[in-house]
């Protein structure tokens, strides 16, 4: 079995995106970013569990100085890797290019809004500043429909009120100026983190989100289109990896600690696997829809 898994191996970020589901301000003790080597140990532990998806993410992971580093160990480790970044260093130093040669799989990249005005208001700098993502994000397409790098590529787009309109309008006709094969997923705004603070303002239904799923699609007829909902009661089937080494499940509004062997869960433990297999052994729903989610990226 390859199972999924997302290490949050940074804490920190540079934008201050208002539906940000990080939590760390809030959890004292996971402001914490794991070496070089302890990221190769958890990779081990984690393959000998049966891990063969792994997702690296933040935070914003390329703030790492060694992020090319991270996913060379994944990589060598046995993962399909995948990176999950809000996109605005890739074309800076060739990282994108040195990504690729470290064995990357996998991008996934962040875009909330069809239009600048509405995607630079949601990914703003901590200032409030506008970060220029949208321009960023439409200038590294652009290459990569030129360039066509070996690499999967997922859009990953949250759905809130401030962008609902702006995606019902012009997503679809956005992607259809971009030749790449790619996945779009939309994703429902979670109440989590800094999510959480602002969710009343933000907060769509799962009808909204299916009725902007099947208008995309419409307009972008060669794009595939995926949604994920919030279910605030069933728990999500894949393993997040605190910057700690913590493995977490996620489940609605929750995150829940694995606690196996009387203790919780940390990919940094040397019984790791065995605790994990223990776990799995009593939780069959994990196997079963971890399946499913690992059929794409991410
Ligand atoms: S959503 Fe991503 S890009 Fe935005 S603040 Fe959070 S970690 Fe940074």
């Amino acid at each position: 079995m390859n199972y999924y898994a997302s290490w949050e191996v940074v804490s920190y970020c540079d934008l201050a995106c208002w539906h940000c589901y990080s939590t760390y301000e809030d959890r004292p003790g996971f402001s914490y970013k794991p070496t070089l080597g302890q990221i190769q140990q958890g990779l081990r532990n984690m393959r000998s569990a049966g891990f063969g998806f792994m997702n690296i993410e933040g935070g914003e992971p390329t703030l790492r100085p060694d992020v090319c580093e991270i996913i060379r160990a994944c990589s060598q480790a046995g993962f399909e890797t995948i990176i999950s970044t809000h996109g605005l260093s890739l074309r800076r130093e060739h990282l994108f290019e040195r990504l690729l040669e470290a064995g990357l799989d996998a991008l996934s990249l962040s875009l909330d809004g069809a239009s600048p005005e509405v995607d630079n208001a949601v990914r703003r700098r901590h200032s409030g500043a506008s970060s220029h993502h949208f321009e960023k994000v439409s200038e590294f397409m652009q290459w990569f429909d030129r360039e066509k790098p070996p690499v999967r590529l997922k859009l990953n787009v949250v759905v809130m009120r401030s962008n609902l309109q702006d995606l019902y309008d012009n997503l679809g006709h956005l992607l259809r100026q971009w030749s790449s094969h790619l996945q779009v997923k939309l994703v429902q705004v979670h109440p989590e983190g800094r999510g959480r603070v602002n969710y009343e303002d933000l907060a769509v239904t799962p009808l909204e989100v299916q009725a902007l799923a099947t208008r995309v699609r419409e307009q972008a007829l060669d794009k595939d289109v995926r949604i994920r909902l919030h279910d605030p009661h069933v728990p999500y089937p894949f393993v997040i990896v605190a910057a700690n080494g913590e493995a977490i499940v996620p489940c609605g509004e929750r995150q829940e600690t694995i606690v196996a062997g009387g203790r919780a869960l940390n990919v940094l433990d040397e019984e790791f696997a065995a605790h994990f297999m223990e776990w799995l052994a009593t939780n069959t729903w994990f196997a079963e829809g971890n399946r499913r989610i690992n059929t794409y990226t991410a």
